[in-house]
């Protein structure tokens, strides 16, 4: 059995495996009513899916995840059902991708002083026309037999506190909040605690201290339910929800072949999400457009 709901998946646009055809193919055959393809920084996978899913019973919503950090733990923001064709929301991703190479190229270069070259050109060629990312640079390391899981690459060296870890352009929390508002989207904060396959992401994120900045920039969503959160942490994070008036969201972060994430559709997410999610969604745009803020432009 497998859900019928899905709101965070990653394809080759990104550091997922499948493409964004074979991945909505998945789904469509688990029978799954919602799917968000959701790719670091890109929303590239988008026009493939939509054609994929026209005429069957899924329902694609165009995301997007953006990395961001605090000091000592990652942030990532999740964007549904944004206008992905929005200018300013892509050149703002098309910034964040352009940092993603030049940092892949000067982890590269850390690397080979480690004691550990790999070719430039393989790193990209792991990476095709995806926004490039850690997990292809712990390609090429596995390949040349530097490591023997992609864990490890990051546990000894890309890791935040790693040896060849390399920082880049990124923007706040709550500017990324806002791209995605800008560009007509949903919020919601991803994997907000540090277990599962997002373990690496640093130290345990103080909620108490992030929401107070992220929801008046108009977080609407957190997600609670997630690939290895145990029943009471998503019980926590529930009621974390429940304070904070936002939408318990939720999905596998499908990453595909030789990832830790399980697969499309295996996280329980309950169907009702789909209608939170869609509520809340058109009364922020409602509330939006009677302010006066622009319907089909960014700010
Ligand atoms: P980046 O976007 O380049 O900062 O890379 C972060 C991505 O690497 C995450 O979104 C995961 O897909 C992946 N990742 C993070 N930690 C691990 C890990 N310990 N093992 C395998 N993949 C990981
Ligand atoms: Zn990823
Ligand atoms: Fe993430
Ligand atoms: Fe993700």
């Amino acid at each position: 059995m497998y859900s019928k709901v899905d709101l965070h998946s990653h394809t080759t646009a990104s550091d997922g495996t499948y493409p964004p055809r074979a991945l909505v193919e998945t789904a469509i055959r688990r029978g799954l009513r919602v799917l968000a393809i959701t790719d670091h920084d890109s929303t590239e996978g988008i026009p493939e899916a939509l054609a994929t899913a026209r005429g069957s019973g899924l329902v694609l919503w165009p995301g997007v995840e953006i990395s961001t950090d605090v000091p000592g733990a990652e942030v990532h923001i999740l964007g549904y059902c944004v206008e992905f064709r929005n200018p300013v929301f892509q050149g703002t991703l098309r910034r964040l991708r352009e940092s993603r190479v030049d940092r892949a190229r000067r982890m590269v270069a850390k690397l080979a002083k480690l004691g550990l070259p790999v070719a430039w050109q393989r790193v990209q060629e792991i990476a095709g026309n995806g926004a490039i990312g850690r997990p292809h640079v712990a390609q090429a390391l596995l390949e040349r037999g530097y490591i023997s899981s992609l864990p490890e690459a990051f546990n000894r060296y890309i890791g935040r506190t790693g040896p060849a870890y390399v920082e880049r352009y990124r923007l706040t929390p709550e500017e990324a909040v806002q791209l995605v508002v800008g560009a007509q989207g949903f919020a919601s904060l991803a994997h907000p605690v540090n277990v599962g396959p997002a373990a690496e992401t640093g130290e345990q994120l103080d909620l108490e201290a992030l929401l107070p900045r992220l929801v008046p920039a108009g977080l609407a969503g957190i997600e609670a339910y997630y690939t290895g959160y145990p029943p009471e942490i998503v019980q926590q994070l529930l009621r974390v929800a429940g304070r904070w008036n936002l939408v318990a969201t939720g999905g596998s972060d499908f990453h595909g072949r030789g990832t830790l994430t399980v697969g499309v559709g295996e996280v329980a997410v309950p169907e009702q999400v789909i209608d939170q999610v869609r509520e809340r969604h058109a009364r922020q745009q409602r509330e939006r457009a009677a302010q006066g803020k622009p319907l089909r432009q960014s700010a």
